[in-house]
């Protein structure tokens, strides 16, 4: 039996970036990852195969070249047994390998309702973040005329634009009075969901399923609690995500009550050189220091890059205290995004903000052609005027104004801090200096704890 410094399970963001930060940092450090399947995807990148990749699913492929060139070794297999007092792991094919430091990275599945009737027909499919069954599902998508999607979460709603977009005649079904309502406030919320009512996706919120109807064991129909009927000869079910965490469990590792794998700040579970990365590990929200449930790439990375640097010893001090929860989309052509607080998570939390908000072209001249709004939204403590949160939507900058939004969160920047904020800027680029929509919007939180 081959000995590993290191095994990880899994194959997703969270096991490739753990694999290549310690191949980098630690040379001569030997490195398994044990994969269950031969070819991965760009998760993020799935709901765009159905339109803007053509439907073409191998325009989408994500594997682990960049570990293996660092000199990772993968075998493509499923681990079945940890034997946590052995040190070993074994696969499917009955292999063993020993490891001294172990990484479950096994990610999360698409939760499964069972409690809606009719759930595992023919033709009901999930958003799995596997390659050969969206390949599949991709092959699939033309024959099907009426597709209903279920959930109007960021993932629901990016499926249903571009299966929309692709000509297909798309109805989403969201419970809640606005999609979006988990990512972003009620008012980018509402935002969201107005842009996505402006596509050619079928809106409706406030609407439960009740029931997918077949004939032969294929889908139909969908029932809704009203008692309308929607055709489908299709159904997408996309109502989140649950942490794959059957293996850790067995291994008898502690699960938190939403059953991800407890873990200290650093990745590490209750067991003795076992971690865990990605959305199968336990998350912390960075207001309350309380579990919660954020499982998105751009946390699963930048955990395993924390337990990547420190999984011999700690060697970079982990220095933010919690998990944000940075999402970012696209609708329509409407940027939108958030990060932290908003008006609603703080109050669930108990946490009061301040907020503001500032629009203003996001080049100028504002006459310049192809010139769209930019709208930041911040949120701040009314004690310390340190940023807690903030939102921003109109063009694609603010993909990365939401990442300087999150650092100024990680830091404790303070809106007066803010008011000197240095910037760069130039006509074709940005906002003017005169209004750039951070500063103004740090500007008016000042105003209201100063003179209000
Ligand atoms: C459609 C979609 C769009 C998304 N868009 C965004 C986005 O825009 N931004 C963002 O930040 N996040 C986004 N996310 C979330 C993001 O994809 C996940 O947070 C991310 O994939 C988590 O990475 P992970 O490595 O922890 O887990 P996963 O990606 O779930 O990977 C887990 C891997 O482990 C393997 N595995 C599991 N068990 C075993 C085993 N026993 N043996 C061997 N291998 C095993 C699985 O096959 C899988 O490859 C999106 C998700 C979806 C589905």
């Amino acid at each position: 039996m081959k000995t590993y410094d290191v095994i990880i399970i899994g194959g997703g963001p969270a096991a490739i970036v753990t694999g290549i930060t310690v191949r980098k940092f630690f040379k001569d450090k030997s490195v398994l990852m044990i994969k269950e399947e031969a070819d991965g995807l760009v998760p993020c990148g799935i709901p765009y195969i159905f339109h803007l990749l053509g439907n073409d699913a191998a325009k989408n492929k994500m594997g682990p070249k960049p570990f293996i060139d660092l000199g990772g070794e993968v075998i493509i297999s499923t681990a079945t047994k940890v034997d946590k007092t052995k040190k070993e792991v074994t696969v499917k094919t009955g292999e063993q390998f020993g490891y001294n430091k172990l990484v479950f990275a096994t990610g999360s599945l698409p939760t499964i309702p069972t409690f809606i009737p009719g759930y595992n027909m023919q033709n009901v499919f999930y958003v799995k973040k596997s390659y050969p069954y969206i390949h599949e599902l991709a092959s699939k998508i033309g024959n099907f005329k009426n597709i209903v999607v279920v959930g109007g979460g960021f993932i629901g709603a990016e499926v249903a634009e571009q299966l929309a977009a692709a000509n297909t005649n798309v109805t989403l079904i969201e419970s809640e009075p606005f999609c979006f309502s988990k990512a972003f406030s009620p008012e980018l919320s509402l935002i969201a969901t107005d842009a996505l009512k402006n596509t050619k996706v079928n809106v409706m919120t406030s609407t439960l399923v009740k029931e997918i109807i077949g004939e032969n064991n294929t889908v139909k129909k969908v029932l809704l609690a009203n008692g309308n009927k929607i055709e489908a000869d299709a159904v997408i079910l996309s109502i989140g995500y649950k942490a794959n965490t059957q293996l850790a469990k067995e291994t008898g590792i502690e699960l938190n009550r939403y059953g991800d794998i407890h873990v200290d700040n650093y990745g590490w579970s209750t067991e003795k050189d076992i971690s865990a990365v990605g959305d199968c590990a336990q998350t912390f929200g960075f207001l309350t220091g309380r579990s919660d449930v954020i499982k998105l790439a751009s946390t699963a990375t930048a955990e395993a890059r924390t337990l990547g640097h420190n999984i011999f010893g700690i060697r970079i001090k982990k220095c933010n205290a919690g998990t944000l929860g940075v999402f970012s989309t696209e609708i329509n052509g409407l940027a939108m995004a958030a990060a932290g607080a908003n008006e609603k998570n703080a109050g669930e939390s108990g946490v009061n903000v301040v907020s503001a908000k500032f629009s203003s072209p996001d080049r100028h001249p504002g006459s310049l052609p192809g010139v769209s709004d930019l709208t930041v939204k911040l949120y701040a403590s009314p004690v310390d005027g340190s940023i807690l949160g903030g939102e921003a939507w109109g063009s694609k900058s603010v993909g990365e104004i939401i990442n300087i939004i999150s650092l100024a969160i990680q830091k404790s920047i303070t809106v007066f801090e803010l008011v000197s904020f240095q910037v760069g800027t130039h006509p074709l680029l940005t906002s003017s200096p005169v209004n750039n929509p951070i500063i103004r919007a740090a500007e008016d939180i000042v105003y209201k704890i100063s003179y209000s």
